[in-house]
């Protein structure tokens, strides 16, 4: 199967998993479903080829993620795909935890910043770069995101935040919670390894979070109402990537996302 050459990509996580997202999206037209493509970490997951205002992205579900499969391998597979593909910008979104105790369910929040304490090994393509790690998420992708959240939704959007890293699948217990406390704000288990491996092959990467429940021992929290937003807000978060798809061009950049990507200095190990 070869693999198209598209600019915009989209990685769909549980904010719009319930939406069978893009189907039946203003605008969108389907030009490909279960594309799989052979990687050098085995079969990708299904993507779908997509155009949105005549811009041509690929979506794939949640992270990629699928039993039997590792999580650091099933974003290998993606991201080798984008880069095959030539990807340049890359949106993702997810609901996420509370540990700022401003924050409930519902809130929207376009982090700047994560501290990665997952512990997922093999996070890397092919390691030939120096990865800068400063404004990983692109600068010029948040205010899109931010622009397009304030066109359709009323409710508390934050601009700028901490997103922790953790390996999941459980949540965090009380005691993580308490230590992350003062660290960050939010609490999800796919920002990383994505925003190295965005890094990695020179693309734009920026999340949407909207959070979901509490952290663990910040306050009680239901089941019920999680469910709610999982169902309820699919088709907000999806009208909100798209959006910014088409408001924002591939390639005139103002961010420095690909010029801190730097040539490797340990050449002889990566050769
Ligand atoms: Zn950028």
């Amino acid at each position: 199967m070869n693999i198209p050459n598209v600019d915009f990509a989209i990685i769909g996580g549980s904010g719009t998993l319930s939406s069978n997202f893009p189907k039946n999206f203003a605008d969108v037209e389907i030009l490909e479903e279960n594309l799989f493509f052979d990687t050098p970490y085995g079969k990708s997951p299904a993507f779908r080829l997509c155009s949105v205002d005549g811009k041509k992205f690929l979506t794939c579900k949640m992270h990629g993620w699928r039993s039997g499969v590792t999580r650091a391998d099933s974003s290998r597979q993606i991201f080798w795909t984008f880069r095959k593909a030539g990807i340049k910008r890359i949106l993702s979104e997810g609901g996420v935890g509370t540990i700022n105790h401003l924050l409930n369910p519902r809130d929207l929040m376009i982090p700047d910043d994560y501290l990665d304490m997952s512990t997922r090994k093999d996070v890397q393509l092919d390691g030939k770069y120096l990865l800068i790690m400063r404004e990983a998420l692109c600068p010029e992708l948040r205010k899109k995101l931010l622009t397009a959240a304030k066109k359709f939704f009323n409710g508390r959007i934050f601009e700028r935040g901490i997103y922790a890293v953790t390996d999941g699948r459980h949540f965090e217990s009380p005691a993580e919670i308490a230590m992350i406390k003062g660290h960050a704000d939010i609490v999800g288990q796919s920002l990383a390894p994505e925003v190295y491996l965005a890094r990695e092959i020179g693309a734009c990467y920026a999340n949407l979070s909207f959070v979901v429940n509490y952290g663990e021992g910040i306050r009680v929290w239901s089941h019920e109402v999680m469910k709610n937003i999982f169902f309820d807000d699919a088709q907000l978060i999806g009208n909100i990537l798209l959006d910014v798809i088409k408001n924002t061009a591939a390639d005139k950049k103002s961010c420095q996302c690909l010029s801190l990507r730097k040539e490797t200095l340990l050449k002889e190990i990566y050769d």
